[in-house]
């Protein structure tokens, strides 16, 4: 019909517009590299794309609430228990294979052949044990002051070690105005503090612990009868109201990334700095990453929904593209959500539930990354790993994910866990944070898609539940 030409053509515009702010964007940022801005220069330069950045995160606190809540409350007891466990063996399943990739490609690529010693090492790092980090996961699961939860999360106050950075001329120091050596080591530790979510200056908010409790909080009121329908029709005219909103979010977005993209890149070091092993290093990530999310992932989809996956996946750009833009899965979720419900049509009981969890604590890109990256730090170190060491990268990898906010490289901080755990030096974090920001944002782009594509697999194998569902209740609560 004439209105599905319309809406056909108004998707396919969208599609274009972020593919062509990706292109413009990344030509823009070299054009302008020669012209070495200062750093206010470029934090001007980018100001359209940091607007991008708050607006998303501004949606996530109440979009997470509101879609748990909502998609809690519509299921029953037993449809939300079944897609729960199919929901968290999707999780477990595909982070476990990511981390086995990652494991794989490292051994047989070797990276890190050779030593660290002229490795070019950037930022600090803190000393944190995997005991540390394994508690305050938990601690955040309830947080004690849901209000502040909504601003931080928390994290215990480890130790924090400086480090000597070799500052070899103004340039790699992009735009800051740099006298002398000192204030240069000021300047670059303010803006690794600022890119590095350092525990204690996170500005993310505490989701896993909002996602705990609004599961618990839509469970009940989704048991309470008429009592709990003012509630259940608050949360989902929030839910619908904060849809708009991204909505018109939507159309900013790709201006949005236009910026992220050439902000990012004008400001980058020189690859001066990077040497044969990190390059190495760059390209085995790489690799891992692109098995996962082009054969991996797809194939799983396939043979569990016998669809076509691509259709699926193409639905998805323009949620991708956000995610290679921020860098962060959860500021990219509201972009998620409305792909999935509107080009690729997920039932919404399924998205709310299942997307919100996904950003949280699924990310397959960050696993493998980290699995990876421990593996090429005890290479440069020529440090033999036995294979109870693997196992246990292999484990705190996982719980290292699960634990890592969904905010720009966030997989780095939780990446002291793997270390520790294998008494790796967590020193050598510096080694990697030279490449991090670029391959921080293929890694969130790996994490958005495994959280859709489980969203599709949930969805298709909880479709007799939910029909049942529909039947039962006339299904006049969801579907608009
Ligand atoms: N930036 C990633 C994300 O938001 C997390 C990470 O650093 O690995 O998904």
């Amino acid at each position: 019909t004439k209105e599905d030409v319309k809406n056909y053509l108004f998707r396919n515009a969208f599609v274009l517009l972020t593919v062509t702010a990706v292109i413009v964007g990344t030509i823009l940022g070299f054009g302008l590299r020669s012209y070495k801005m200062s750093y206010r220069e470029v934090k001007y330069f980018s100001f359209p794309g940091e607007l991008l950045m708050r607006m998303l995160q501004m949606l996530v606190l109440p979009l997470i609430i509101s879609s748990l809540v909502t998609g809690m409350a519509a299921l029953d007891r037993k449809a939300s228990g079944k897609m729960g466990m199919r929901a968290v063996v999707y999780y477990m399943t595909t982070t476990i294979i990511a981390v086995v990739i990652g494991i794989i490609i490292v051994i047989i690529i070797h990276p890190g052949k050779g030593t660290k010693e002229n490795m070019h090492r950037e930022g600090k790092i803190m000393q944190v044990t995997a005991a540390d980090a394994f508690l305050d996961l938990i601690r955040n699961m309830f947080p004690p002051n849901l209000v502040e939860a909504c601003f931080k999360q928390f994290k215990t106050n480890y130790e924090k070690k400086s480090f000597k950075v070799p500052v070899q001329s103004n340039e790699t120091l992009i735009g800051a105005v740099i006298n002398n050596v000192s204030e240069a080591m000021e300047t670059l530790s303010r803006i690794t503090e600022e890119m590095i979510p350092v525990p204690g200056s996170v500005n993310g908010i505490n989701a896993l612990g909002l996602v705990v409790f609004s599961m618990c909080f839509g469970f009940v009121i989704g048991n309470m009868k008429e009592q709990g329908q003012a509630l259940r029709d608050f949360f989902d005219s929030l839910n619908e109201a904060i849809m708009r909103l991204v909505a018109v979010i939507m159309w900013y977005a790709p201006l949005g990334i236009l910026f992220l993209i050439a902000g990012k890149i004008v400001e980058m070091e020189d690859m001066g700095v990077i040497g044969g092993q990190l390059a190495m290093y760059t390209v085995t990530v790489i690799i891992g990453l692109l098995i996962h999310a082009v054969i991996v992932l797809p194939l799983l989809y396939f043979l569990v929904t016998r669809k076509n996956p691509w259709v699926f996946i193409g639905g998805l750009l323009q949620a991708l593209i956000t995610a290679l833009g921020t860098s962060s899965s959860s500021a990219t979720l509201p972009i998620t959500f409305k792909c999935l419900e509107e080009n690729n049509n997920v039932d919404k009981r399924v998205t709310r539930f299942v997307l919100p969890v996904g950003a949280t604590i699924n990310m397959d890109g960050t696993a493998l990354y980290e699995a990876l990256a421990a593996i090429f730090i005890a290479q440069v170190n020529n440090f033999e790993l036995n294979f109870g060491q693997i196992i246990t990268i292999s484990i705190t990898a996982t719980a290292a994910s699960i634990g890592a906010a969904g905010i720009p490289q966030a997989g780095l901080v939780t990446m002291v866990i793997v270390l520790t755990s294998v008494g790796l030096p967590t020193d050598d974090i510096t080694l990697i944070i030279a490449v991090d920001w670029f391959l921080d944002r293929l890694r969130t782009t790996t994490n958005v898609l495994g959280d859709s594509l489980g969203a599709g697999i949930v969805e298709h194998l909880s479709r007799h539940e939910l029909k049942t569902q529909d039947v039962e209740m006339g299904n006049s609560v969801i579907e608009e």
